[in-house]
């Protein structure tokens, strides 16, 4: 919208969004671009979970971060502006700038999830059928199943072996390197197939993947493909079959992050939900100037099938890195971490839908996030009559526009979709639930859940803004 047509009285009275390469001057545009260069470049490190983590821990003690093992030795008197981290299980990192008095001030803290959705292998997986080697997958979060099939495909994770050996696999992202695929049917026998509904036009069964198709030199082997295959894997890496079952192994869209457009506005690049919230708030806590408050940025894990389990966001490692903090100053109780956790505020930062000019049916159009518009903030997620959501209280909701808005934040309001469209949910309620103020801030994406999916630089660059901002509140 341009100011100079609006009336005194519209400039006055109206809530306007606005377009960010509109507002922001050649500088800050060229600022923007630079940091997304970087954001590339994680993106194309950081595929899993335990990728996620073992690079942010490197980028943590580059920058003076030091585990809450390593702290507890030093015996620190005055602890004010120390950089700690904790690690859980590879698939959490937590960050902590300590502020002026835990007890006293609570903390601001992002999270952000790192898993994204992928295939992950049956516990009984490698299969041989027609001649051909195969791994039966079993899909992780929420998919568009006929989105697979025929996608490049690389395989990255970990598998423990029978002595105990923690191997890491990363095969199909080099250039030299194989990939892996999963075939789909002809057009030309698709008849049946075509006339289905997308959701079951491919079936979680079909989701198989192709990994061999030669034969071991081995006369009296039943099934020299697949035992081929485990040639290959024992040679390489000393795996045998029952190894596959102690295995966290993925198949991941292959290939880098890439610029779309002529005008090189958008990232296009696997895994962005979550990974462009988690990388955005890591940047913010390591420029952020220091706070009163201490500062906390944790990457969760298993978000995208509910947030359970040891490294989901429901389990209790937030509640263990804060008593082990309060440990650093006195005797801790668990009474301490909720009064903690009352005088806290947090923002769960996730990606949300963005405005998509080709489905403009199931989107409120007044309501939706926009591409290039800025950071999102969303008061509620949830379906239906508001299920299942978090909603932040108007108050704190204003608290955080206000930081925003003082902090020059391009900023806009977003909603999944139309009402009894559909819905989905973040990490939000789980940190609502402990009873620390949260909202959901961060970055419209198209392709959401998709191999690849689309953001747009001007969102990555004013959502690591908004963390900043938060963290320096
Ligand atoms: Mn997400
Ligand atoms: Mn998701």
């Amino acid at each position: 919208m341009d100011n100079k047509k609006q009336s005194e009285l519209e400039k006055k009275l109206l809530f306007e969004k606005n377009f960010c390469w509109e507002k922001w001057g050649s500088d800050i545009k060229k600022k923007s671009f630079e940091f997304c260069e970087d954001y590339k470049h994680f993106l194309n490190k950081v595929k899993t979970e335990r990728e996620a983590v073992a690079e942010g821990e490197k980028i943590a003690i580059q920058n003076g971060f030091i585990s809450i093992k390593e702290i507890k030795k030093k015996k620190i008197k005055d602890l004010t502006g120390s950089k700690i981290y904790m690690v859980n299980r590879e698939k959490n990192l937590i960050l902590a700038i300590l502020g002026d008095d835990l007890l006293k001030n609570g903390f601001n803290l992002i999270v952000s999830h790192i898993d994204s959705p992928h295939l992950d292998f049956k516990p009984r997986s490698l299969y041989e059928e027609e001649s051909l080697a195969f791994l039966k997958t079993h899909y992780y979060g929420g998919i568009k199943k006929y989105h697979w099939p025929t996608v490049p495909l690389a395989l990255h994770g970990i598998v423990m072996t029978k002595n105990n050996k923690k191997i890491n696999i990363n095969i199909g992202e080099k250039e030299d390197e194989p990939i892996f695929m999963i075939t789909d049917l002809l057009p030309h026998l698709s008849r049946k197939q075509l006339s289905k509904p997308l959701s079951q036009a491919i079936e979680g069964e079909e989701l198989n993947v192709l990994v061999g198709s030669l034969p071991v030199d081995d006369k009296n082997a039943k099934e020299k493909i697949k035992l081929m295959v485990l040639k290959y894997l024992n040679d390489k890496f000393g795996i045998i079959e029952e190894d596959l079952f102690s295995a966290d192994l993925q198949a991941v869209p292959q290939g880098k992050a890439r610029d779309i457009g002529f005008d090189r506005g958008l990232i296009a690049g696997y895994g962005q939900d979550d990974k462009v919230c988690a990388y955005t708030s890591l940047q913010a806590i390591l420029q952020a100037k220091k706070s009163k408050k201490t500062q906390i940025c944790f990457w969760a894990d298993k978000e995208e099938i509910g947030s359970d389990g040891v490294t989901g966001s429901k389990s209790l490692f937030l509640e263990n890195f804060v008593l082990e903090i309060i440990n650093l100053y006195k005797e801790s109780s668990v009474k301490d971490v909720y009064q903690i956790f009352a005088k806290s505020n947090s923002i769960s930062s996730d990606v949300t839908s963005g405005f998509d000019p080709d489905y403009k049916e199931v989107y409120d159009s007044k309501n939706s996030a926009r591409i290039g518009y800025g950071v999102t903030i969303e008061r509620y997620t949830g379906s239906g009559g508001k299920y299942s959501a978090s909603e932040a209280t108007a108050e704190y909701t204003y608290k955080i526009k206000e930081i925003f808005n003082k902090n020059n934040v391009i900023w806009q309001t977003s909603g999944f979709g139309k009402i009894d469209e559909g819905g989905g949910g973040t990490i939000a309620k789980y940190l609502a639930n402990r009873g620390i103020n949260t909202i959901d801030c961060g970055i419209a994406l198209f392709n959401m859940h998709a191999p690849m999916e689309i953001s747009s630089k001007a969102d990555v660059y004013s959502a690591y803004k908004a963390y900043k901002a938060f963290y320096e509140s």
